[in-house]
């Protein structure tokens, strides 16, 4: 790119350069890569590129371009360069003080809005352990917009993102601070709460070596490892008991058989549900009420 600089460069010529660039460097999905990056110097919706394949690119418009495709070219994930993604539609920025939402998430989120069908009219109170970004919470309460939804996160960070994609949403969703292995004793909204929701550190230190190079190295430890998963759980599903709320949660799926266990003690209904990869990824906890 900086060797052609006095060459025109079109739109189709930037695509299929970045391509191949991203190709070099073994970026998964190359050619999705450089279409988000260019769509999002120019400020145009993605498909818009493929009307101007014959636009020129201004010089100011490559210099923006260059350092987004230095950063995609060592693996740094595109949703952090471009600083927002969507989670069932719903817009949601992101930073490295948060998870980017996985399409994991977004089915538990469908269990969850399935399994309450009966209650969508009723008005409930619903809190997401570890919100990160608040993309469950912000979802959930723009598909149910009756209910009282929560998001408590142990990082201030997070928080203040999540309180901004509440704003950019227009969704009034409240968050606030807390530890999971300290709900009883946070300083939370006094309610009684009807659902816990929950996608929680799960990854052990020790399976580092065997997720992504891209998640471990740019998405927050803090939200991916617990030196032990199932204490995570535990804590979760004891308070969720307490409570007497139903429990979501999205599960490590080499622990799946483990983390029902220790929530059987509590829910003696609870169950677990498959992934789109047919992986057990979900549990499901009623308390049996109605
Ligand atoms: N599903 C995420 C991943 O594998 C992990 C999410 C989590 O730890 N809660 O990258």
């Amino acid at each position: 790119m900086a060797n052609q600089k006095n060459d025109l460069w079109t739109v189709l010529r930037m695509l299929e350069w970045g391509t191949d660039y991203f190709k070099k460097k073994q970026i998964p999905d190359p050619r999705h890569s450089v279409e988000w990056l260019l769509a999002d110097v120019l400020e145009w919706k993605r498909l818009d590129l493929y009307l101007a394949y014959e636009r020129p690119l201004s010089p100011a418009e490559l210099e923006k371009l260059r350092p987004l495709i230095k950063r995609r070219a060592a693996h740094e994930p595109l949703q952090y360069i471009i600083g927002h993604t969507d989670f069932m539609g719903c817009r949601i920025e992101v930073n490295p003080s948060v998870l980017i939402p996985r399409i994991e998430t977004e089915q538990l989120v469908e269990h969850l809005l399935e399994k309450t069908r009966q209650q969508h009219n009723d008005c409930l109170n619903l809190l997401d352990v570890g919100t990160g970004s608040g993309c469950i919470p912000l979802r959930i309460k723009q598909a149910i917009p009756g209910w009282n939804c929560f998001g408590s996160d142990i990082s201030a960070d997070a928080l203040q993102l999540a309180k901004k994609n509440a704003a950019l949403n227009s969704l009034d969703v409240t968050f606030f601070e807390a530890d999971l292995f300290q709900l009883e004793d946070a300083d939370m909204p006094d309610r009684p709460w009807d659902i816990i929701v929950s996608n929680p550190p799960y990854i052990e230190p020790g399976e580092r070596e065997a997720i992504q190079k891209q998640v471990s190295t740019y998405e927050p430890d803090i939200a991916l490892f617990h030196e032990s998963p199932l204490d995570v759980y535990k804590a979760i599903a004891a308070f969720a008991h307490r409570r007497g709320a139903m429990l979501f949660l999205e599960l490590n799926d080499r622990m799946a058989d483990d983390i029902r266990e220790i929530v059987l003690t509590f829910y003696p209904d609870a169950e677990i549900a498959n992934d789109l990869d047919d992986n057990p990824r979900f549990l499901i906890a009623d308390t049996g009420a109605n």
